[in-house]
């Protein structure tokens, strides 16, 4: 842990002390230009949402990030889920405190799941990412869940270690899933061992292989008629720099659709060790990472992410309103941050208990996304899932006349892939 990162030494959020351009312009650090805006956000495409916020009104989440079960079997060492103390598998190198990750997994139920899809779906909710704390093909509802969100035309997407998926089942993934991201930060098996801390390298490999085999050679579509998108995504952590050029090309070489490389999205007292600054030297194999894209296979450089130094130049976090977060055990929060933190402060409601368009209309939703715009971000965590949604969204929030900016807003050409997915 480095005292620099520690919440009281960064830059206050929204100062221009967090804007470090020109010493990146003197790296001469790169732009990410992919089909998904990874390492941006698509509000401007739900204009509609974007008004209704800027007016003042109550609005409904765009997207929601889904867990359906409570632990993993892997213990990745960047995994802000383990900080949390998600259940199940830690690894046996003492890199973090088992005490709370002892216990047993929990699956949602399949009814839970459906409810919260059809509430969601109803309540004008645009899409759910399967991504928890927890690793969540352990539970074995999720399959009917994706069909059933396939009958209700329900737009769905799934994070996974991918090291515990039966073959059976990828066609089920193939046909309900707009997109299916890979964790896999190694390109080798010493490296898999490290980081990921089980020797499932040749499993993972396998199933994305097999994911492949499924729409190039058995024609599987999902439900508009398109390919679902699969792709690795990198953590970048002190002990996988190495493997960032040979796992971009192992992704073409498989024949994904791309290989995202991110850095740590660490907790507020650095415990993941995220190296903000190691990342800043690492020009020259990010760009030769990318060299290896092709029209059909694209490498993507999270550079935003990865030059910020973990800093925020927004003041206030509007971005829980456009994105929430449900815990495997039901719990749902403005964010994933709040898991394990300050939960009764945080604390929307619990979806085995209430359902989720009682938990929108409540007081208690409306209060506790308010009360977001008092967090001092610095002790939130670093590159966060709404990081890219706040940065525009502090911009609007910032000029005078709101709702002309957003109205007048060009987009750019051409649409990029999984509008909704914001
Ligand atoms: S971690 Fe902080 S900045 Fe990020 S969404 Fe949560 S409250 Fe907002």
């Amino acid at each position: 842990m480095d005292n620099k990162y520690l919440p009281e030494n960064r830059p206050e959020s929204g100062s221009t002390k967090t804007i470090n351009k020109d010493h990146l312009n003197k790296l001469e650090w790169g732009q990410a230009f992919d089909p998904y805006r990874m390492d941006s956000d698509k509000l401007f495409w739900h204009r509609d949402r974007l008004i209704e916020w800027a007016s003042g009104k109550r609005i409904v989440p765009l997207h929601i990030d889904m867990g359906i079960t409570t632990g993993c079997n892997l213990g990745c060492k960047f995994c802000y889920g383990v900080v949390q103390s998600r259940k199940g598998f830690v690894g046996s190198d003492g890199w973090i405190s088992t005490a709370k990750t002892e216990g047993k997994i929990e699956s949602m139920p399949i009814e839970t799941i459906i409810r919260v899809f059809d509430d969601a779906k109803r309540s004008g909710v645009r899409s759910i990412n399967i991504d928890g704390s927890g690793e969540n093909t352990l539970n074995p509802a999720l399959y009917t869940a994706l069909e059933h969100a396939t009958r209700i035309n329900l737009d769905m997407a799934l994070a996974t270690h991918a090291a515990s998926i039966k073959e059976k089942n990828i066609e089920k993934l193939l046909t309900n899933l707009q997109w299916l991201r890979i964790n896999l930060s190694a390109a080798t098996h010493e490296t898999y061992r490290i980081v990921h801390q089980r020797d499932w390298f040749d499993k993972v490999v396998k199933n994305a292989k097999l994911m492949v085999e499924g729409k190039k050679k058995h024609g599987l579509l999902n439900n508009k008629g398109l390919e679902t998108t699969i792709g690795f995504q990198m953590i970048l952590t002190k002990d996988n720099f190495d493997d960032v050029v040979p796992l971009a090309k192992l992704g073409k070489e498989i024949g994904i659709d791309y290989t995202v490389i991110k850095p740590i999205s660490d907790a507020p007292d650095n415990r993941l060790d995220a190296p903000f600054e190691k990342y800043l030297d690492l020009v020259d194999t990010f760009k030769e990472a990318e060299s290896y894209s092709t029209e059909n296979y694209s490498v993507i450089i999270k550079w935003r992410k990865m030059g910020n130094m973990g800093n925020k130049r927004y003041g206030k976090c509007h971005g829980t309103k456009f994105i929430i977060a449900i815990e495997g055990d039901g719990s749902v929060f403005p964010c994933g941050h709040w898991f394990d933190i300050e939960r009764e402060r945080f604390l929307l409601g619990n979806v085995n208990v209430t359902p989720l368009s009682e938990i929108f209309n409540s007081e208690t939703y409306w209060n506790t996304q308010n009360e977001i715009l008092n967090v001092d971000l610095r002790y939130c965590q670093a590159n966060c899932r709404q990081h890219n949604a706040n940065l525009t969204l502090w911009d609007i929030s910032q000029d005078e006349k709101p709702k002309k900016l957003i109205n007048s807003t060009i987009m750019p050409r051409p649409e990029p892939q999984h509008i909704n997915f914001v």
